[in-house]
């Protein structure tokens, strides 16, 4: 049992199933997608040990794999399940007697990349034990895995922040698998060694989690690598759960704050500075510079998502809620094709002036693999985690999308509720609350932040909304009980963070952008757009939500912008205004 609890809980698999935007996209991402995997060819370095030009080959099965666990955890699917079955016993069968699983052959084992990948397979193993089945096989695996690690990392051998790439960053991370081993086992050593890596800093050069503490920004900790480093505080606060030490918490939080206020672009993406977009470097402030470099690598929007969602569970941090919205609806559903088969690795390049979207490539040839390909689902199939969770007290509705959930309110009733009116492209939404039998409990309703009206009504009674809050509503539930949501969809204009003078259009959590398909790209918006409510237009072939401006220009939302993916197909997200 973990020392602290959290605040929300995610579900339980095949209980939230997403029907909108999201929904249809994790479906899609499923088939064609991770059923479409070779995943016998993501085992086969771990097989040869032959990866021995100090590559990441390793990190591949480990991410895919999470990333279709997630998926069949929000969408059951029995082929999928077969898969993921068949190839956890494959990598098992990897290991050989003295505990190893590695890609790298034992001469270069703890170098370059190596506990990065170690790390990702245990993140995906512990993961089965977890969500799919907690096989006594897969413990044994996990528990000769880390006492291997032990063997060859640790206080009286080579000292985690000496191994590997960013500083010791990528290394370092291991801390949260470390947890989760300890977590499946029990074993105390396991515990002792994450929180003797959580003491090393995680970089040579310095403790990122002190300076962190410290309130430095992102960018100054470590060498500044985004996700190596977010992935470093997701496992801080793993050990957070375990020890209950609040300085940990503390440390995440002003982390994260940080994060949020200084790194994060409009579109929930972040990211910058070197020619794939991968580094903190004052990105909320630079997304509107033309020299920033390139931005926003995909898979550090999915680290985010997931830290956001760590908050959001440890703390009921409403804007960690809001971020999800806003990450999913425009940076991850913007990153993958329309059909979910492929992703992109950077998102977009860059937001100012004309950009087109690009697929990932093979990122180390002949492999035909990429980090954000492998992780983007995993991004996408969180959205089904946040969106209905529960607490204590009853469910708690994080995103109206529609939506079919159950959840259990006591322990023999269990409440089904039906979300549906085709959030966040409409601002109507009906919740429907199905029970056997009238039930007391709590339903928590999140009012976001950019709502900043929002009509509630429960079965004809209206309730005082406040934004960013959750409107919590304690009665005798009948069954049937109809809820209306009337939220405010009008257009927020957003100044660029740096003075520029160039704006965004936001309409509730989608971030409104130019495409060449819909006319001039990067021309300049009409005035006076603050507060305007735009009705969406009939869709046209590949862009589905389309808004017509007063001056008749035609924008789209940011997930459907450049989804020709080619050249040609350009789009726009800052914009400078005609002059008033
Ligand atoms: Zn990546």
């Amino acid at each position: 049992m973990s020392e602290m609890k959290d605040d929300l809980q995610v579900l339980t698999s095949g209980r939230v199933s997403l029907k909108g935007l999201l929904g249809k996209a994790i479906g899609l991402s499923i088939r064609n997608r991770l059923k479409k995997v070779d995943y016998r060819h993501l085992v086969s370095p771990f097989r040869e040990r032959n990866e021995t030009d100090g590559r990441w080959r390793c990190e591949f099965w480990g991410k895919i794999v999470r990333s279709a666990i997630r998926s069949w955890h929000v969408c059951p699917d029995a082929e999928l399940l077969t898969l993921i079955k068949q190839t956890v016993e494959d990598i098992c069968q990897t290991q050989t007697a003295d505990g190893c699983i590695s890609s790298y052959p034992a001469q270069l084992q703890t170098k370059d990349w190596d506990i990065w990948g170690r790390k990702y397979v245990m993140l995906g193993l512990a993961r089965y034990y977890r969500m799919i089945e907690p096989s006594e096989k897969v413990r044994e695996v996990l528990m000769a895995c880390l006492d291997h690690l032990m063997g060859q990392v640790g206080p009286s051998h080579k000292n985690i922040v000496d191994c590997g790439h960013h500083g010791g960053m990528a290394a370092s991370s291991i801390l949260g698998a470390v947890i989760q081993v300890y977590r499946i086992t029990g074993e105390k050593r396991f515990l002792e060694y994450a929180q003797w890596i959580a003491g090393q800093g995680g970089s040579r050069t310095e403790s990122i989690f002190q300076k962190a503490l410290d309130g430095y920004p992102p960018a100054g900790l470590g060498n500044g690598k985004a996700y190596e480093m977010m992935s470093c505080f997701e496992g801080l606060l793993e050990l957070y759960r375990e020890t209950g030490n609040p300085e940990y918490l503390e440390t995440v939080k002003r982390f994260y704050q940080n994060v949020r206020e200084q790194e994060i672009f409009v579109t929930g993406v972040g990211g910058l500075k070197d020619r794939c977009g991968e580094f903190w470097d004052l990105g909320r402030l630079k997304q509107t510079h033309c020299d920033a470099g390139i931005l926003g690598e995909t898979c550090v929007t999915v680290t985010f998502i997931r830290l956001s969602l760590q908050m959001l569970r440890l703390t009921g941090d409403l804007y960690a809620a809001e971020e999800l919205e806003r990450s999913l609806y425009n940076g991850i559903l913007g990153a993958m094709l329309p059909d979910a088969s492929w992703w992109m690795h950077r998102n977009p390049t860059p937001l100012i002036g004309p950009a087109g979207k690009v697929r990932a490539g093979d990122q180390l040839p002949g492999f035909g693999e990429d980090c954000c390909l492998a992780q983007g689902p995993e991004g996408l199939a969180t959205a089904a985690l946040f969106a209905v969770m529960k607490d204590d007290f009853g469910p708690v509705i994080n995103l109206y999308e529609d939506c079919q959930a159950q959840v259990q309110v006591t322990n023999q009733n269990q409440v089904q509720i039906l979300i549906q009116g085709g959030y966040p492209v409409h601002s109507s939404v009906r919740l429907q609350i199905q029970l056997a039998a009238a039930t007391q409990f709590r339903l928590s309703l999140r009012i976001p932040f950019w709502s900043r009206k929002t009509r509630v009504l429960v079965a004809g009674e209206e309730y005082t909304a406040v934004p960013g809050t959750y409107l919590r509503i304690e009665r005798m539930w009948k069954p049937g009980t109809e809820i209306e949501l009337e939220f405010d969809l009008s257009l927020r204009v957003l100044h660029a963070p740096d003075g520029s003078g160039y704006v965004a259009l936001r309409r509730g959590p989608l971030v409104l952008a130019q495409d060449s398909r819909l006319g001039d790209v990067g021309r300049p918006l009409p005035c006076n757009l603050q507060g305007l409510l735009l009705e969406p237009e009939p869709p046209q072939a590949e862009i589905p939500t389309i808004f017509r401006l007063p001056d008749d220009s035609l924008m789209c939302d940011y997930a459907s912008a450049g989804n020709h993916f080619c050249p040609d197909n350009t789009f726009c997200v800052w914009m400078k205004t005609t002059d008033p």
